[in-house]
This record gives structure tokens, C-alpha cells and sequence, in this order.
């Protein structure tokens, strides 16, 4: 029997051929079910009237009841506007009409007692409304509850198919769907979260009485929707791990036991042993692991992923870590060799610039298995990088690379290596649970004890002289200084422009020889930005200009302050990962936060948010309410998270609790073969055959 939900649109009454395809076209609704699903974004309260006088203080629609006090026309031809002066006990307010005034001057009567609808603008310094609805109060038929507004476009409204004619259509399908609305949920779901049922839930949604009967309606939704997805996503975790079989690390191994006892040259924080804790589960358990580790710039994860490695190496194991650049390479693995100290274990670095004999051994070394461990760069993935018996990929800093190139990681064991990815790119809870559903993640929340705070300062242009001298007081204690500038492709000409200008400006304060001042941008060669990020490094140089090609993990103890021009046109995911090049040596830090005098108010929140805060999590929480999941994690992927009522950014807490129901029918109930899980299951497959990649996040 074919679902009533599934009836095209046009066949709803007062739809019709022409307003389907305008529909399709707008909005993407072909069917009741999804003309159903359109919800509304906001709600009006019906059931109350402002005063004129409070108008001024309300962003939002609002219903007025008062009378029209005098109309008139100004300006000619295409400007004409029709002006009317509405008026309640409290005072009056300007209602205009930029098209269509003649035919409403004709309706209109002075005096009579109208409702009036609309939301108040603010037009030079005087309040308006623009547009208004108005219904003479005696036609006015009672509306005690709440309306919802739906989401429209102008071509839609050119039709009649604005917010109220949407509306409209809703009114006109909701009583045929009565008794046709199914349950997915098995009673005990139900029953747990106290859901209305979907049905009711839906009504509700659309056609409220009260505050509580909106916000439980809407529950009701967001949490199936955050439910089927989350489903999805541990289904299909599920099932590879099922599939794919891991190494199986069986003991800790005697590197690992080595190294612990004699080489370790600090006690591990309590989140570095959790995070050890959880990983040496996955590699003991026969599963194959594809773990995030997400911790702060500073966390200590290269300390982790080396624990991990001589884990992998005591079992027989080789490994791989893989940085983005070539100096990150390098560092990591001088790093390591010293950690390491005496213990024999054979390690390589292998980068795009490694000569051909060294490479010939590398290689060598690899298929032999004496190299138990390779540090390097992209020049990893080629061909003829083949080892022995690849045990574990690292892969640090995980947004440069893509999914692909993991892909070809893992193929370089016929049992594919375990993957470690670590960021230091926090993002929020609920955001990692969608995104990366069917990774695991760990965190290590924890900075290692003594880290002093770095100082963040938000200045603006005109204290700018202040600026400079602070920088030659640091320079002259010894310490080095970044200063970065914003370059992006939409205004790359004028960035470049003021980065040289920057330089220019800086250097000329900064004479030689007394002063090195080195530059770094995108356009120079490989070598040179090398030859300069290294003459940083060492010191030769004071004073470090550059665009974000340093964002990513380059370590320079001695770099104590951090000067970011034109901060107000960085992310806060960017300023937070820009700081975090300071403060990592034993002299206090700064961060200066410069801009222009004139910000605007989100600008300024960033600003104060770093000035508040250095903790990754809570910055990465205010930039995914600032800027939406979308934006936070690339507009590749922000097609992905577009949800019909669910916000990532608002709902977490809806969204932890789906994963838990979730997780909890699936303890129950792995493969839903239970009798009353069957509607759900149904309602799995049929989204899962509407959307093809839906929940393909990650
Ligand atoms: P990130 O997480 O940014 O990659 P690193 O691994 O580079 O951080 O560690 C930052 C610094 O902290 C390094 O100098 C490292 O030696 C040091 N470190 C790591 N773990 C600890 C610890 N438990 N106690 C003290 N210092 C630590
Ligand atoms: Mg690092």
C-alpha cells in the first residue's frame, strides 16, 4: 500500500503543478513527508499585543493593536512610499510601503481599529515598520496560540508562498495525515526520554498552543534526528570493526617497558596515561584502530604517539609518523632521537629533500625491518616506501591531510596498520561525535604542569608605537618575536600589499645590523622559506613576519611574543592555534591581539574571548556558536551537517543523548533483529535510500 507521505506535492490542495516546481526548485519539497519536515524557525506568541512605546526594544515580529491616524504618498514614480501613522495608547509609530501603496491606501480607513503584524526597523533614526499585515480588528479571528514563522524565498513569496502561505499548506495537509503518522521508537525509547509520540511531536510542531508544546515537539524531533544519525554512524563503525581485523599487540613490549622506566623524562600527565590507557586497549583487542587524539597545542601528544610506536616496535611491529611540512618532520624526529637516548632502535627521517643514497638505505632498512620507526613528511606515501611488517601510522595534525591519503597508509600492510590521528585543532563534544562518529576519539585535556600563561593583550591600530617599543624590550632580553599577517585568496593582492608594508615598516625599525628580521610567505620556494623558518629556529634571526604558514606545530622555545596584525579577520580556531607558537619556553609569553579601531561586535567577542581564555575547548565552543558547524569545519563538508530541525551548534546536549540511547539499544540489540526494533530498522534503511550519503561524514 503506497505511504500517504509519499504523494507528490502538487497533488496537495492549493498546490497545484506550477507551486510544486517552485517548491522543488526553493526548497527541495517534492513529497508531504518533506513538505512535513519543513519546520518553522521561529514562533510568534499570538496571544499578546505590544505597546507602541516598547516596539523599539523587540527584534523580532511582533502583533500591535491600534488605529491608522493619517496616511500619505511621498516621492514620485519608481520611490513612491505610502506612509501611515499607526497609533495605540502609548504612542505611534511610521508604517511605509515601498510597492503596492495606491491599491493599500484604498483599503485602508482612518480610525478603525486594525492588528497590526510586522517587525519594527530601525531607518536613519527613526523606528518603522515596513510592510505590515494589517487585519481590521473586528475580522480578526482569535488566535490564542503561537504562529509559526517557516523559512521562505522571494520567489516563493512572489507566489503566495510566504511564511503565512506555507502555513497555509501545512494547515491543509496536517488534518489528512491523522492516524498516517508512524512511530519509529519502540515503547522503551519512548518511555526513557518521555517523547511525545511523533505524530503528536509533529502537530505540535507545526501548530502549537503554548511554549511547552513547542519545546517538546521540537525535542521530539531533533532527538530522532540526532538519533538515525548517530545509528548510522555506529552501525558502520560497527561493522568495520567487525570486518576489519587489527595487529594484535599483545604485550606492552620491552621498548615500551624500557623506555618507561629509564628514559621517560617526565611523569606523564593523568591525561596522557588515560588517553596511553585507552589506545594500548584498542591495540591489545584484535580490532583495528582509527583513533583520534584531539589535545591543545603544548598537550604533549608526540610523547603519546612515541609511547605508542615503541609499543608497536616491542611486538614486532614497524611504524610511521607523518607531518605536514618538512620542518615539523624534522623536529619530530630530533625530538624523538633524543628521547630516545641510547636505546637501540632503529629509526629514519625521510623527507622530500632526503638524497638518493640515504633514501636507497632508508628503503633498505625498511624491508629488512632493522628501521623500526620512520619520521616524515607526504614522501611517505610514494610507492617505493614499502616496510616489512607496518604496524602503525601516526598521522599528526590531521586537517592537512586527506581521507585519501590515509587510505594510502593503510594499504601499505595487507593488514592494515592501526591509525593514530592527532590534532591540535580542537573541536567541540558534539561536533566530533557527528563528524567523526566512527572514529573513537581521546583527549588529552590537560596541559603538563609549569606551563606558564601566555598574556593576550588586544590593542588596536593607534597603539601601535607602543607596540614596537615593547617588541625591541623583548628583543633586547633576548627573546624572538612573530608577527603575522592575514593573507587570503579573495583579497590576496591587498594582503600581500600590507604583509610587505608590514615588513618594510618593521624593518625599518628594526635596523641592521643590530636587527634580523626574516619574511615567509606562501610565494617564496620551498628552500627559502626553509632556509628563513631555520634561521628562526637557530635564532639568527629577532624577528619572524609571516603569513599562517607557521600555524602548524613549529616549535621555538625562545619565541616569546606573538603579534597578529589584522587579528579581527582571523578564526578563533586560527588566533588559538597562532598563539599557541608562544609560550613554550621558560620566559613569560604575549600574545598581541592588534586591530583596527572599528570592529564589529562579533570581532570583538573573538577578541575577548582570547583575552578570556586558553583553553582550546571552550574557544573551539564560542567559534561553533559564532560561526555555525558549517564554517567550523570547511564548506566541503557543511552540506553534511545540514539538519531539518537539529543545530549542532544548540543541541548538544540532544545530541549526546541520542548517542547514548543509541549506544544503549545496541548493548540491547546489536543488529536489530528484535521484534520491536523492526521500525526502526525500516526507518534506518528508507533514510539511508533517500540520502546515499548521509552520515558519511568523517
Ligand atoms: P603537542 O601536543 O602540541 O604536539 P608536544 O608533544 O610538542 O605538544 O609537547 C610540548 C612540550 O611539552 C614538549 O617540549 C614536550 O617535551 C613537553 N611535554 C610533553 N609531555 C610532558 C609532561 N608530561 N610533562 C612535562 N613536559 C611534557
Ligand atoms: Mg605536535
Amino acid at each position: 500500500m503506497p505511504n500517504i507521505l509519499d504523494t507528490a506535492i502538487e497533488f496537495l490542495k492549493g498546490v497545484g503543478p506550477h507551486r510544486a516546481e517552485l517548491l522543488r526548485n526553493e526548497l527541495g519539497i517534492t513529497t508531504y513527508q518533506e513538505l512535513l519536515e519543513h519546520y518553522p524557525y521561529r514562533y510568534i506568541d499570538r496571544s499578546t499585543y505590544t505597546s507602541i512605546k516598547d516596539l523599539p526594544y523587540v527584534d523580532n515580529y511582533v502583533q500591535v493593536k491600534g488605529w491608522i491616524d493619517s496616511i500619505k504618498e511621498i516621492g514620485i514614480g519608481r520611490s513612491k512610499k505610502l506612509i501611515a501613522r499607526f497609533k495605540d495608547e502609548t504612542g505611534s509609530i511610521d508604517l511605509i510601503w515601498f510597492q503596492g501603496g495606491h491599491w493599500i491606501k484604498s483599503q485602508l480607513k482612518i480610525s478603525e481599529t486594525y492588528q497590526l503584524f510586522g517587525k519594527p526597523k530601525l531607518y536613519g533614526n527613526a523606528w518603522n515598520i515596513p510592510h505590515p499585515e494589517l487585519t481590521p480588528f473586528s475580522e480578526v479571528v482569535r488566535h490564542t496560540g503561537f504562529q509559526p514563522l517557516y523559512p521562505s524565498t522571494e520567489k516563493l513569496s512572489a507566489k503566495s508562498l510566504h511564511s503565512r502561505g506555507i502555513e497555509k499548506i501545512i494547515n491543509t495537509l496536517l488534518p489528512q495525515l491523522v492516524g498516517k503518522i508512524e512511530e519509529p521508537f519502540s515503547p522503551w525509547i519512548i518511555e526513557e526520554h518521555r517523547l511525545l509520540r511523533k505524530e503528536e511531536a509533529i502537530f505540535k510542531t507545526h501548530q502549537p498552543s503554548s511554549l511547552q508544546e513547542i519545546e517538546r515537539g521540537r525535542f521530539r524531533l531533533k532527538f530522532e534526528e540526532m538519533f538515525f544519525l548517530q545509528l548510522e554512524l555506529l552501525m558502520r563503525k560497527g561493522k568495520s570493526e567487525k570486518e576489519i581485523r587489527g595487529h594484535v599487540f599483545q604485550t606492552t613490549g620491552d621498548y615500551f617497558n624500557d623506555f618507561y622506566a629509564h628514559h621517560l623524562p617526565f611523569e606523564l600527565t593523568n591525561a596522557q596515561k588515560r588517553v596511553i590507557k585507552e589506545i594500548r586497549k584498542d591495540l591489545g583487542s584484535g580490532r583495528h584502530m582509527n583513533r583520534l587524539v584531539q589535545g591543545d597545542v603544548g598537550s604533549g601528544k608526540t610523547l603519546v604517539a612515541l609511547l605508542c610506536m615503541l609499543i608497536a616496535g616491542g611486538n614486532g611491529f614497524q611504524s610511521a609518523l607523518m607531518a605536514p611540512t618538512e620542518i615539523l618532520a624534522t623536529q619530530h624526529y630530533e625530538n624523538i632521537c633524543e628521547l630516545l637516548g641510547e636505546m637501540s632502535i632503529g629509526i629514519h627521517l625521510l623527507t622530500g629533500s632526503t638524497k638518493k643514497a640515504a633514501r636507497a638505505k632508508i628503503h633498505e632498512d625498511l624491508n629488512n625491518g632493522s628501521c623500526h620507526l620512520l619520521i616524515g613528511t607526504h614522501a611517505l606515501l610514494e610507492d617505493p616506501v614499502q616496510f616489512q611488517n607496518l604496524g602503525l601510522v601516526v598521522i599528526d595534525e590531521q586537517h592537512r591531510f586527506g581521507v585519501a591519503q590515509r587510505a594510502r597508509m593503510r594499504a601499505k600492510n595487507t593488514v592494515p596498520p592501526h591509525v593514530l590521528i592527532m590534532t591540535a585543532t580542537p573541536i567541540p563534544r558534539t561536533l566530533a561525535m557527528t563528524f567523526y562518529g566512527d572514529l573513537d576519539v581521546s583527549v588529552i585535556d590537560e596541559l603538563p604542569p609549569g606551563r606558564k600563561p601566555i598574556s593576550t593583550i588586544h590593542r588596536y591600530e593607534s597603539h601601535r608605537v607602543a607596540l614596537l617599543g615593547f617588541m625591541k624590550k623583548e628583543i633586547e632580553k633576548g627573546r624572538q618575536v612573530y608577527v603575522v599577517f592575514p593573507l587570503i585568496k579573495e583579497s590576496e593582492k591587498m594582503d600581500f600589499h600590507n604583509l610587505m608594508d608590514g615588513f618594510e615598516a618593521i624593518s625599518r625599525y628594526f635596523p641592521l645590523p643590530q636587527f634580523q628580521v626574516s619574511i615567509v610567505h606562501g610565494k617564496l620556494k620551498a628552500e627559502v622559506k626553509e632556509y628563513e623558518m631555520q634561521r628562526f629556529v637557530k635564532g639568527e634571526t629577532h624577528i619572524m613576519v609571516a603569513t599562517t604558514v607557521i600555524e602548524v606545530g613549529v616549535n621555538v622555545p625562545n619565541a616569546s611574543v606573538m603579534v597578529i596584525e589584522s587579528a579581527e579577520r582571523f578564526g578563533l580556531s586560527q588566533l588559538h592555534q597562532l598563539r599557541g607558537r608562544v609560550g613554550r619556553g621558560a620566559e613569560k609569553s604575549y600574545c598581541i591581539l592588534m586591530t583596527g579601531d572599528n570592529i564589529s561586535k562579533e570581532s570583538k567577542k573573538r577578541m575577548e574571548t582570547m583575552v578570556a581564555t586558553q583553553d582550546g575547548f571552550e574557544i573551539s565552543e564560542v567559534d561553533l556558536q559564532l560561526r555555525g558547524p558549517g564554517d567550523l569545519m570547511g564548506t566541503q563538508q557543511s552540506g553534511a551537517l545540514q539538519f531539518k530541525i537539529a543545530n549542532l551548534a544548540k543541541d548538544g546536549q540532544i545530541i549526546q543523548l541520542a548517542r547514548n540511547t543509541v549506544q544503549e539499544l545496541r548493548a540491547l540489540d546489536a543488529e536489530l533483529v528484535r521484534d520491536d526494533h523492526q521500525k526502526m530498522r525500516q526507518r534506518l534503511l528508507h533514510l539511508l535510500a533517500i540520502k546515499p550519503n548521509w552520515g558519511k561524514i568523517a
